[in-house]
């Protein structure tokens, strides 16, 4: 067995560790998804439950202020209403009594519009009240869930851990500059960074290679890449009982 066929082996049991280490990448990513959207409903809803609090308090003032002038107003009819016992034309009469209708007219208005108000708080509460259920069941199904993620998330660095291991222990007397390399091949393409050539054919990208790069490779005094798809060339033996048979 020759020095490069030992440095083949390497890179393919290096690229099957590559591969795993790669996909426990990908899952540490995944895992807390689910959990990071509940904590963003959650949190929507907290920035909902106090745009509603703060809706019912601006309300609750604004029906103050109308009450407020309803009471001003019905003073002032009150006023009207006392001077018309006092008045001694036909004119003036009229003049206090369209005065005291137009006054009446608003204070209706305005009772209207209190109502409205009211009406609306008492829509919002309830639906506070739903809201507030909502977040506290989402309040604990988030603790839950941090629980069990955080445990997951342990066991896959753990495992993530092991295949650095495995890498560090199947890499040692490889060139770092080759390693460093076939890593980024192999995480390009697909997960394949070595491949064989078959009758003069690059077995990653069937590109047809040129007999003297060919003849190159089948020597093994370097690595050689495809000048295709950049992956790592090794030449593949045709066994002559094959043939035979
Ligand atoms: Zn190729």
């Amino acid at each position: 067995m020759g020095k490069m066929k030992e440095v083949f082996d390497k890179l393919i049991k290096l690229q099957d560790v590559l591969l795993k280490e790669f996909k426990a990448e990908d899952e540490l990513k995944e895992i807390p998804r689910e959990l990071n959207a509940l904590k963003a409903k959650y949190e929507r809803l907290e920035r909902s439950l106090k745009e509603e609090k703060e809706n019912i308090e601006n309300y609750k003032k604004t029906v103050e202020d109308i009450l407020k002038n309803i009471e001003a107003l019905n003073r002032d009819k009150e006023k009207y209403e006392g001077q018309i016992l006092q008045i001694k034309t036909q004119k003036e009469y009229e003049a206090l009594t369209s005065e005291i209708a137009q006054i009446e007219e608003k204070i209706s208005l305005m009772k209207e519009q209190e109502e409205d108000l009211n009406s609306e708080i008492v829509k919002l509460n309830r639906e506070i009240e739903n809201q507030e259920e909502e977040y506290a069941r989402l309040k604990e199904e988030i603790a839950v869930k941090e629980k069990e993620v955080n445990e997951q998330l342990e066991n896959k660095k753990r495992e993530l851990e092991g295949y650095l291991k495995e890498k560090e222990e199947i890499s040692s007397g490889l060139d770092d500059e080759i390693i460093y390399k076939f890593e980024k091949i192999v995480k390009k393409k697909d997960g394949i960074g070595i491949v064989s050539i078959k009758n003069n054919i690059c077995m990653g990208c069937n590109m047809i290679l040129p007999p003297q790069f060919v003849n190159d490779v089948r020597r093994e005094e370097s690595i050689i890449f495809c000048p295709n798809c950049s992956r790592i060339l090794y030449y593949f033996e045709e066994e002559p009982q094959d043939i035979a048979i």
